[in-house]
């Protein structure tokens, strides 16, 4: 394993590295360095051979004692120097100050195959931005950290990966009971990798507290070493940094919306500046195709980071960059120019999204129509969006008026279906068999396209609460089994066919949550 140091920061050495992990505002520094929490009997749960692999690591080294110490935090590699990053954020809406790493410790860089990647513990004890939590992370959701963040870019979306699941063997106190007494849960480690977990409230940080400074080492670094090809620092750069930025998180919702993922708290400090899907916390899968739906159980009354408006914070949060990175720029007109060239791709990214799904090459002026016409329909009754895109990709345009049958298994409740409802349906097939006349592929062409956007399986939230209850119990090998179904979302998978289903009703309010 090659190692890169990160000594790319202004830093000052701490004089005492347990001190230094005490709580406190840290001023000027863009991190601090911490020492991971050893644990009582750490066990390697799961590790991805994929991500073994493009760090260069075979599976032999993962099944070192070295290995597991390491990603458990029980053992530092030589000459490193882990650190947690100082970060500061908008929490739904309003400024939070500084937050940080508050259970996230950058272990070292590694560089394979000319990628740079940093790794970083999840759950590994306490740093200087832990303020009143205690730096823990709990099996469950660790579990569905690893899984998602793997199922993710298995979909293709950009997001952080993650390496290896362990048990760290402590107790950790997450609810006390009604009765009064504490509630241990298994305590998990989850070590993740991606180029930079730089986030807008990295940079966010340091303007709120007018140290410019520090704001522009900070973005200078982040051009030099991730965004090189923008060229040396100047104004003119630091706003084609903010462009692709933009560009950048703006793909990345995109693909959320296609896959129907719901990240569930896009405060800014979960915003990362490579647009990477960051911080799998409370997200969750759309059952029912519902813009109004989110999985966070904090945000049931505003519902701010719901399916339909993740779009919107997306664009938001850029404002809220914006204003970070405006002591370096100074220039107005140009930043509001870039945030409306937000908008106005999205409409079109957006719309060749759609059509991909629907297995539209041809570009029709008719199609915005038919898709919202669908998005309505959708919403009329609870409808599963993954099963319905899957099997409107063997719907047959010469067969309009089959349409329905060919998607009523994506309904949930098809016998309260409505006759109104119904021709809504038979009218919009009829449309879509018409539009899909002036395509020239073939139509099984067309279901390969489809199906190559479409996935078939996700993990949903179900799904993963099966494999944390089966952990719970000390049974991992579903975790293992949606691993490996997860790993190829697109494609058949005959003898994982029982994951092609929709949500059974005893999980219809079970959600996800981030602590
Ligand atoms: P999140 O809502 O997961 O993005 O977390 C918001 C902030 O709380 C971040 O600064 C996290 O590092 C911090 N945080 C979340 N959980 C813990 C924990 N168990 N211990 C310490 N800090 C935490
Ligand atoms: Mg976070
Ligand atoms: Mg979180």
């Amino acid at each position: 394993m090659k190692l890169n140091i990160n000594d790319k920061f202004t830093k000052e050495l701490p004089a005492d590295p347990v001190l230094e992990n005490r709580r406190r505002q840290v001023e000027k520094s863009c991190f601090s360095y911490v020492t991971p929490k050893k644990t009582a009997q750490p066990e390697m749960l799961h590790v991805s051979p994929e991500m073994l692999a493009n760090l260069g690591l075979s599976e032999e080294d993962s099944k070192s004692e070295a290995f597991l110490k390491v990603f458990t935090g029980n053992e530092v590699l030589p000459n490193t120097t882990p650190y947690a990053m100082c970060y500061g954020g908008y929490q739904f809406g309003n400024w939070a100050g500084q937050l940080g790493d508050g259970r996230a410790i950058n272990l070292c860089e590694v560089t394979h195959n000319n990628k740079n990647r940093a790794l970083q513990l999840k759950g590994s004890g306490e740093t200087p931005y832990s303020r009143t939590a205690d730096g823990l992370a709990v099996l469950r959701s660790s579990i569905r950290e690893y899984l998602c963040s793997e199922a993710m870019f298995h979909l293709g979306v950009p997001t952080t990966r993650a390496l290896s699941l362990a048990l760290s063997g402590d107790q950790v106190l997450r609810d006390v009971l009604y009765n009064g007494n504490p509630e241990y849960e298994k305590g998990a480690i989850v070590c993740r990798a991606a180029e930079s977990f730089l986030r807008f409230g990295n940079y966010q940080i340091f303007a709120a507290r007018q140290d410019h400074k520090t704001l522009k080492t900070l973005v200078d670094y982040t051009i030099k070493y991730h965004f090189s090809h923008l060229g040396n620092p100047s104004k003119d750069t630091y706003l084609a940094f903010f462009n692709e930025v933009t560009q950048r998180t703006l793909d990345m919702i995109i693909h959320w919306q296609r896959v129907g993922f719901v990240h569930g708290v896009m405060n800014t400090d979960n915003m990362s500046i490579l647009g990477l899907t960051i911080d799998y916390g409370p997200y969750g899968w759309l059952e029912g195709f519902d813009f109004g739906w989110t999985p966070n159980t904090t945000d049931r009354q505003h519902k701010r980071y719901r399916f339909g408006n993740q779009p919107n914070m997306g664009l938001w949060n850029l404002l809220q960059l914006a204003n970070a990175l405006y002591p370096l720029i100074e220039d107005v007109p140009t930043l509001e120019a870039i945030l409306n060239t937000y908008q106005t791709h999205f409409e079109a990214e957006s719309l060749k999204m759609m059509r991909s799904k629907l297995g539209l090459l041809e570009e029709v002026d008719s199609d915005l129509a038919l898709i919202q016409d669908l998005e309505d329909v959708l919403h009329l009754t609870e409808t599963d969006m993954t099963i319905f895109f899957r099997l409107l990709a063997n719907f047959n345009a010469e067969k309009a008026d089959e349409g329905f049958n060919v998607i009523s298994e994506a309904f949930y409740t098809p016998d309260t279906i409505s006759e109104a409802i119904k021709n809504r349906w038979e009218q919009w097939f009829e449309n879509y068999a018409e539009r899909l006349k002036l395509e020239t592929i073939s139509s099984s062409e067309r279901k390969e396209n489809m199906n190559g956007v479409n996935p078939k399986y996700v993990l949903r939230n179900y799904m993963a609460q099966l494999a944390i209850d089966d952990a719970d119990k000390g049974d991992y090998k579903l975790i293992d089994e949606l691993f490996q179904l997860l790993k190829q979302p697109y494609a058949e998978q005959p003898e994982y066919e029982k994951w092609f289903a929709k949500r059974p009703e005893w999980a219809r309010i079970k959600v996800g949550c981030s602590m």
